[in-house]
């Protein structure tokens, strides 16, 4: 799905952001910023030790104690296809649920995340869906933040003209599609 938004382009497809050729690709990190499971994971594994070796930098440079929730900090991408893997950390909803705290983390991740891009001047961003996975926040809450985090930030940016979530399962890929349709109907 495709949809155009004052110029900028916003769009939904399933499939594995590690393949991605977009500038940038978004990375569903952790705090440690030294590799995980899920998205995370493969970034690591295909991108190469150049990417982890950059993550240990700004460990040590910038965040000794960890990258914060709702941060967003860009390295290379390694071996990948994108040109630069940028890092953010959303909530974690162990209890399942996303409350007020952790939608506001969660949109800021995805918020810190375009606001870095734009500043690198990069055209083209990919995002996974952030904690939705191991990170156990709800899918259909955690698509409506991510999705109108997008929606209401993208017009204002000067160099990101297109924004791709990429999906891993179908299932994720209709959710997203069910709730991008009702943001755009309730915004007529
Ligand atoms: P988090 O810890 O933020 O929940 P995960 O990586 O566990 O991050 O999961 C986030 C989402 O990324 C899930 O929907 C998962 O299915 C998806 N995912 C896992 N691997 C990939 C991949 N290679 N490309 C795109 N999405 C992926």
């Amino acid at each position: 799905m495709e949809v155009n938004i004052e110029n900028k382009k916003l769009v939904l497809k399933v499939g594995d952001i590690t393949e991605e050729e977009t500038e940038a690709i978004v990375n569903a990190a952790n705090p440690t910023l030294l590799g995980g499971g899920g998205v995370d994971g493969a970034i690591h594994k295909k991108g190469g030790s150049k990417i982890l070796e950059e993550c240990k930098k700004i460990r040590r440079e910038q965040y000794p104690n960890g990258l914060p929730f709702g941060e967003a900090v860009i390295t290379t991408a390694g071996n990948l296809k994108a040109k630069y893997v940028i890092h953010t950390v959303g909530p974690i909803c162990v209890s399942g649920s996303l409350d007020e705290e952790r939608k506001k983390l969660l949109s800021n991740a995805y918020k810190n995340s375009l606001l870095l891009a734009d500043s690198y001047k990069i055209k083209t961003v990919a995002f996974p869906s952030i904690s939705t996975g191991a990170y156990r926040c709800p899918l259909d809450s955690s698509s409506k933040v991510a999705l109108k985090t997008v929606l209401d930030l993208l017009p204002k940016l000067i160099y990101v003209e297109k924004v791709v979530f990429v999906l891993f399962e179908e299932s994720i890929y209709k959710v997203y599609k069910k709730n991008l349709e009702k943001l755009l109907t309730e915004s007529k």
